[in-house]
């Protein structure tokens, strides 16, 4: 199994990384941009044209909109015992199946079966953790109701 907690951090440098890219292209392009204007070449028209390309290229790099992050998803595996009826919520395996039956029962030694798969949204990878308890209590009420 890979380390969650490692994976975030890798996330996060490489995220900060590109953001130090960007502003600083976005400010070499500002720069060019006010350097062409005032101590271009000989035609002041055209250092005010270029200077002003420049400028334009960083504004709208500031103004591009940065692509929605994609949410942490994590997969529930709802199991309920064939025997006593009682809910167990486990994270999602390869190969779960509704009508799968999937170990035994902590309570009766019954044997489980899923009834139901889940995909919940997580929002901060921080909360994942905490969130995902949380999920599985409420998810847990929302079924015995
Ligand atoms: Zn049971």
């Amino acid at each position: 199994m890979i380390d969650e907690e490692d994976d975030e951090e890798v996330l996060k440098k490489k995220w900060s990384l590109k953001t130090i890219l960007k502003n600083l292209v976005l400010i070499g392009l500002i720069v060019i941009g006010i350097a062409f204007m005032y101590i271009g070449g000989p035609d002041p028209t055209m250092n005010l044209i270029i200077g002003f390309t420049f400028i334009c290229l960083g504004v709208s790099i500031i103004q591009m909109k940065k692509p929605p992050k994609d949410p942490v998803r994590q997969t529930l595996t709802i199991l309920k015992c064939n025997n006593c009826g009682s809910i167990e919520v486990k994270n999602y395996e390869e190969g779960d199946f509704v009508f799968k039956s999937k170990g035994v029962c902590t309570k009766c030694a019954g044997s489980l079966e899923v009834i139901q798969i889940y995909s919940v949204k997580l929002k901060k990878a921080k909360d994942k953790g905490k969130k995902l308890e949380k999920d599985k209590e409420t998810l847990k009420q929302t079924i015995k109701i």
